[in-house]
């Protein structure tokens, strides 16, 4: 008999365990590395050829093979069947020439939202963070509406700060009314409005009182994304910078809102003649296999791979300074803490 995986079965090995995602369900398990050795030996033999070359091995090749058949991770075939099935594509695929994007909400960007947006849905962009820099007004809350319902294959994720006599009920009425809103995230909130019983779906709070772009970049285990698109698209490219274009506080136009570098403004160029530029791309190769410490992480196809926030900051291939894993021991340490980051932490003024 062999063992085949299920398409959506995803290996990485890392430098001392290895991951195995399932990017059907979303859920991954970490493995000791001997699950790779084991997995390699069974491409050349059958179950029964692996036994009987590693008899004193038994108990743990049927350990390995009940752990993939219990989690649905694979199956078991036919010895004359091993090569009926078709191998995956890895490949990440889009037709968009953008597809995410990060807008600054501010006095200076607000009039220009609708131009901003009409040119971002030309581009194929389907994903859009707003991140609302003042307090939401009750004309922000018109805008939204508009959007909403102007853009329904955009899929929104709005940020900002709360406002007290914004109800929570308009918002809860604004995620149900419109499936296009993913999500929403009130900062300076103050819990003591909601009901938790009645706490919208897709509503996130925080009572810290002000936020700033400052807030991304984070990375932890609960913001793993364990999706077949993600999981294909940083094996060749950068899983946060990607086909994504940001538009800061001040209509700069940037790969990320965090990063210094413009590429025009947005009250003088169009979008598409930015995406043209050649620099303007530079960040989207930049795959976690290029990065150091990352590219031995069992964690690196999961992962967002922050560029504006870096370990060594004038190295672009540094590891993200908000991440405190360590591959080599595999543990979770405080960042902030970490003797290694105190020049970046100083330099990027956290
Ligand atoms: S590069 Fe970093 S700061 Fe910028 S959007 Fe990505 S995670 Fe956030
Ligand atoms: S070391 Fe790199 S790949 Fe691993 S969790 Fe941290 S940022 Fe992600």
């Amino acid at each position: 008999m062999r063992l085949t995986l299920f398409n959506n079965t995803k290996i990485t090995k890392g430098s001392k365990r290895s991951l195995i995602c399932d990017t059907y369900k979303q859920v991954y398990f970490v493995m000791p590395n001997s699950v790779i050795y084991f997995l390699d030996s069974l491409n050349n033999n059958s179950i029964e050829s692996l036994i009987r070359k590693f008899p004193e091995n038994e108990k743990v090749i049927n350990d390995y093979i009940n752990f993939f058949i219990s989690n649905k991770l694979g199956f078991l075939t036919h010895e004359k069947l091993k090569n009926q099935f078709v191998k995956p594509n890895d490949d990440f695929e889009s037709t968009s020439t953008i597809t995410n994007s990060i807008i600054e909400v501010s006095k200076l960007t607000k009039p220009y939202l609708k131009r901003i947006l009409f040119q971002l849905f030309e581009l194929g962009c389907c994903h859009i963070e707003l991140r609302f820099l003042l307090k939401f007004s009750n004309a922000d809350i018109q805008i939204l509406k508009k959007i909403l319902i102007l853009f329904p294959q955009i899929s929104f994720q709005i940020i900002g700060l709360a406002n007290i006599n914004i109800h929570i009920k308009v918002w809860d009425t604004l995620l149900k009314g419109n499936k296009n809103f993913a999500s929403l995230l009130l900062f300076n909130f103050n819990t003591d409005l909601l009901n938790r019983n009645n706490c919208p779906d897709k509503f996130f709070f925080s009572e810290s009182t002000s936020f700033s772009r400052k807030n991304c970049g984070l990375i932890e285990s609960g913001y793993f994304t364990i999706n077949e698109n993600h999981f294909n698209e940083s094996l060749s490219f950068n899983s946060c910078l990607n086909k994504k274009i940001s538009i800061d506080e001040f209509g700069d136009v940037k790969n990320c809102p965090s990063m210094s570098h413009s590429f025009g403004n947005i009250f003088k160029l169009n979008l598409l003649e930015i995406v043209q530029k050649k620099e303007f791309l530079k960040y989207w190769y930049i795959k976690k296999d290029n990065i150091e410490v990352c590219n031995i992480c069992e964690f690196r196809n999961i992962c967002t791979d922050c560029r504006a926030y870096l370990q060594t900051p004038s190295n672009i291939f540094s590891k993200p300074l908000k991440c405190g894993y360590d591959p080599t021991t595999a543990v979770w340490n405080d960042w902030h803490t970490s003797k290694i980051s105190l020049l970046a932490i100083s330099f990027y003024q956290f």
